[in-house]
């Protein structure tokens, strides 16, 4: 035991007479992605197993580092509390030698951490991460790492492409990306996979351009048939996003649905959106675009008040996970709402199922993009340098 003290004190005496060191542990000419992954939280556990450091932000100023580290992390009146100590700062930096990893409340992430205070006393956590590491810790929660490797590969084009749009578009905010359905599903180290990663390394730095420049390479889990046009939903109108025929992902366990909706739910849920109505007794699809998905919906009531949405907004006030896609029948017995439905997602751009199904039949993973992203190229991050 002495001689790990003593060695361990060694070490410590080592680092603070070692010349102050750039903050960030960021190698190679990857891009850097910025993701939200703990956010309004009381108090983090942060772990590291062998070296470790801290520096202030934004001065980048070395305050403390040692080697070994298991303590709990806190806002404080004057900063942030590190364990006993108190560093009178509301945003630090914690980084681990290239390639180890960092814990936070047991999960391990690649890369470094900033722990920021926010004005509400908790704390928010961002991982900063080369993207090709991030994209090791995207693919597992997106995809199955038991699908063919040119789907998982197509998987990774799509993902990293996907990231670095977001990048670009947040640049001036806080961080790039959320570890969520609302960006990509990232759980760190701790979701990396031998297929999963392969597929990374493959596909290391392609992406997927449409005229000489990255686009948002939306995709879903099943589309049910044809993918769905991007400017149906969001304001983005570009061949690669139009929708595209599929016909692949009819062996996906989200093809087809069905969901029972008390009609006093829907009342409520449209009542808290702002719509009025009394007890419904229709709901009824007005039209319908191009590719079958539901566009007007109408919702009237006993007395004939009646309220017309949109597909993706009452899929959006019921409940993405409820009503899975905006591709359903409505029909009405018996107090609730009864919707059969195919597909689970938006349905735009990549069909994750599809691409597992054409994989299945020999396609490889740049067959694959080209049906679901129409008109678009693939390249690597180096030729588009410049735009990032
Ligand atoms: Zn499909």
């Amino acid at each position: 035991m002495k001689r790990i003290a003593v060695l361990l004190l060694f070490m410590q005496a080592l680092f603070l007479v070692a010349p102050q060191a750039p903050a960030a542990v960021e190698k190679g000419n990857d891009p850097i992605v910025r993701v939200l992954v703990i956010d309004n939280r009381d108090s983090i556990l942060l772990a590291a197993k062998g070296t470790y450091r801290v520096y202030s932000l934004p001065s980048e100023k070395l305050l403390t580092g040692g080697y070994i580290l298991h303590t709990k992390v806190m806002a404080s009146e004057g900063g942030i509390m590190f364990g006993a100590r108190e560093l009178k700062f509301s945003k630090i930096r914690f980084t681990v030698p290239d390639g180890a990893l960092i814990y936070l409340d047991g999960r391990s992430f690649r890369g470094t951490v900033d722990i920021i205070k926010k004005d509400n006393m908790k704390l928010s956590v961002i991982n900063r991460i080369n993207v090709e590491e991030y994209l090791y810790g995207v693919l597992y929660n997106e995809v199955s790492h038991r699908w063919p490797m040119e789907a998982i590969k197509a998987q990774g084009i799509t993902a990293r492409t996907f990231a670095l749009y977001q990048a670009r578009q947040n640049k001036l905010q806080d961080y790039d990306l959320t570890n969520d359905i609302y960006s990509q599903v990232y759980s760190g180290a701790t979701s990396e996979r031998w297929a999963t990663t392969r597929a990374v390394r493959l596909t290391l730095g392609k992406v997927l351009t449409y005229k000489g420049d990255i686009f948002p390479t939306y995709y879903h889990a099943t589309c049910g048939g044809v993918t769905e046009d991007a400017a149906n939903l969001w304001n983005i109108d570009i061949e690669p996003l139009k929708g595209s025929e599929c016909g692949f992902c009819k062996d996906s366990p989200h093809y087809k649905w069905a969901k029972n909706i008390p009609l006093s739910d829907i009342e409520k849920k449209l009542g808290d959106n702002g719509y009025k109505l009394g007890k419904i007794v229709s709901v009824t699809v007005i039209e319908r675009n191009k590719s079958g998905r539901v566009d007007k919906l109408e919702v009237k009531d006993g007395s004939d008040v009646s309220c017309m949405l949109t597909g993706k907004d009452f899929r959006r006030m019921m409940g993405p996970n409820d009503v899975r896609s905006t591709n359903f029948e409505p029909s009405i017995s018996k107090e609730k709402l009864t919707l059969n439905g195919i597909g689970w997602g938006h349905g735009v751009g990549m069909c994750q199922w599809g691409a597992n199904g054409m994989a299945g039949h020999g396609k490889k993973a740049e067959e694959i993009l080209k049906i679901y992203y129409p008109g678009a190229e693939i390249t690597t991050i180096d030729k588009i340098a410049d735009k990032l």
